[in-house]
């Protein structure tokens, strides 16, 4: 390994590394191209694009948000089929973006990173693939997500079932399921989704639901013939449509603060439509969860209550005490002969960027420095890991709009630390340790506020209770925040100034340098 590099990235000069090619991977790749940065290549782990809307292929996925504000403000699409679309198509117009804007070049399939590791005196990260190659670059940015590792339960005696067995995010499309017993462990929107679309076709469906969930009509619709017209051919009408939309999840918002009337109104709207959906007062009392709206993902379905008052489905909420050769048997002493097992029990959230172990410039890991749960400026940097940046980081998660929205301010925010970085001629940003805690301190005390803190076991907050994926605030508070950094809050290390972190002297009250050459860093960066 190269300890004191001069250039970086397969063709030397400035390089970005960019971890994944999912929806952050493929919108920090397309900015850097329209911002006229070249040199960077996106690093993924398996041999396609899509990252989540890849992997996810269970019959029914599909989005919870509005297509037309489920895609990028940059690249809209005027035909989308319908109003919440199905994996399929998200995923065709994901790979339409990456073909239109010639990011496939770029990309690195097959190639999954497994160690990052920062050397300041260089200002690069040294980072190593599963394949073994080992590449430098000036700035690290992850693309993981949050929703990536599936989640496989820890119940007793799992491995012994002998029927056919999968999670919902790698779903065996090669078996059969027609008129088979299937057990469905998880009731969350990945179950959802697929319950109604598969047990019309089985004998049973056993659903072992394990808390409720809130669930609210998805009204979905497909567009007219008349509405794609306008859309087509009316610009304007298609931002209004999008914009439209973007305000109706965002008047949402109030509703997520504990004990708001809007958040009662919600709950109260949510109970009523619930028990006029299911029939039974047996079945609504299980499906009715007794938390507050939002404290776990709300659900959206048209179908899914309608489904499990089928004959051939249960719901089953006597918790599971194991899993036998041939069916899982419950605290309530039944035993549920089956032949498939679905495990639709969610994904490792909380554990952001585990399959990459980072290591910052003073050796520290970052599994390590988020040992009491990860957390990040504005979700973008932590502290002692320059020129390493996250979208889709700790608490950027959003229970009431669309992620996508949160990512676009995201890459502007790091197109603008790269811009930084060469204009102030810099060998590395790091943001401050006392900026990230207070940010955080502040964070985490206005989470209080918010319903996800109340009394439910959720992926939004690790075991301990602490809520490490969700954003606390509006969008709008967000798109505000991360419209400029603020270069107060980072050290900034300029390409030929000692590092003095260690007593923390702010280098721009330092006497500027001259400019040393640097040809590392010689491209033009124009953010739009
Ligand atoms: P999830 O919402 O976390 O649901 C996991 C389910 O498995 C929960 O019902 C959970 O019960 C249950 N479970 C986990 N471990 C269990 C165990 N040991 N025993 C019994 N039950 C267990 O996961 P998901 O349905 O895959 O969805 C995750 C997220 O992915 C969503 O919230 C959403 O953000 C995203 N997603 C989005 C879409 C979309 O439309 N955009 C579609 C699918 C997924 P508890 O509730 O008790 O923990």
């Amino acid at each position: 390994m190269a300890s004191r590099a001069t250039h970086a990235g397969p063709a030397g000069g400035f390089h970005i590394a960019i971890v994944g090619a999912g929806i952050s991977g493929i919108c920090m790749g397309i900015q850097l191209k329209r911002a006229g940065i070249h040199n960077f290549t996106i690093y993924e782990r398996e041999h396609a694009v899509g990252g989540t809307w890849r992997d996810n292929t269970y019959p029914g996925c599909g989005c919870d948000v509005p297509a037309f504000f489920y895609s990028f403000s940059f690249e809209q699409k005027s035909d989308w089929s319908r109003k919440f679309s199905l994996q399929p198509e998200i995923l065709e117009y994901l790979h339409q973006c990456v073909d239109k804007y010639g990011l496939m070049p770029h990309i690195s399939f097959g190639n999954a990173i497994t160690h990052a590791r920062f050397i300041p005196e260089d200002g690069l990260w040294v980072l190593t693939s599963a394949r073994g190659d080992e590449v430098l670059a000036n700035v690290l940015v992850s693309g993981c997500g949050q929703l990536n590792r599936p989640r496989y339960p820890d119940i007793d005696g799992l491995e012994a079932f002998e029927g056919t067995c999968f999670h919902s995010a790698r779903w065996n499309h090669d078996h059969d399921l027609r008129g088979e017993r299937v057990a469905v462990i998880g009731s969350g929107a990945s179950a959802i989704q697929f319950v109604p679309e598969i047990s019309p076709q089985l004998e049973r469906l056993t659903l072992f639901q394990r808390t409720p969930n809130w669930v609210i009509p998805r009204q979905d619709r497909d567009y007219t013939s008349t509405q794609h017209w306008w859309l087509r051919w009316f610009p304007l009408a298609r931002r209004l449509h999008r914009c439209f939309i973007y305000l109706w999840l965002e008047s949402r918002w109030p509703a997520f603060s504990l004990g708001t009337r809007s958040a009662n109104r919600f709950k109260q709207t949510a109970t009523d439509d619930m028990c006029e959906r299911v029939a039974d007062v047996e079945l609504t009392r299980r499906l009715i969860p007794d938390y507050p709206i939002g404290c776990k993902r709300i659900l959206i379905s048209d179908d899914y209550l309608e489904a499990v008052q089928a004959d051939n489905v249960e719901v089953v909420t006597s918790p599971i005490e194991r899993v036998t050769a041939t069916g899982v048997e419950t605290a309530d002493g039944r035993s549920h002969r089956v032949d498939t097992l679905v495990l639709a029990t969610g994904f490792e959230s909380t554990r952001f960027l585990a399959p990459v172990e980072v290591v910052g410039k003073d050796g520290r890991r970052l599994d390590q420095t988020w040992v009491d749960g990860a957390e990040a400026y504005l979700g973008v940097t932590v502290a002692g890991f320059p020129n390493f940046f996250m979208c889709y980081g700790p608490n950027t998660n959003l229970g009431h709009n669309s992620i996508i929205f949160m990512i676009e301010c995201q890459v502007r925010y790091i197109l603008r630390c790269i811009e930084a970085l060469r204009k102030r001629r810099l060998r590395y940003l790091d943001v401050r340790e006392d900026a990230v805690a207070a940010y955080n301190g502040v964070l985490q005390r206005d989470m209080k506020k918010r319903v996800w803190e109340a009394d439910c076991n959720s992926w939004y907050k690790t075991d301990a209770g602490k809520v490490t994926n969700n954003w606390g605030y509006s969008t709008v508070y967000y798109w505000w925040k991360t419209m400029k950094p603020d270069f107060s809050k980072f050290l900034q290390v300029g390409l030929d100034e000692v590092d003095v972190t260690a007593c923390r002297v702010d280098l721009r009250s330092l006497p500027a340098k001259p400019p040393r050459r640097a040809s590392s860093l010689a491209m033009e960066v124009s953010v739009p």
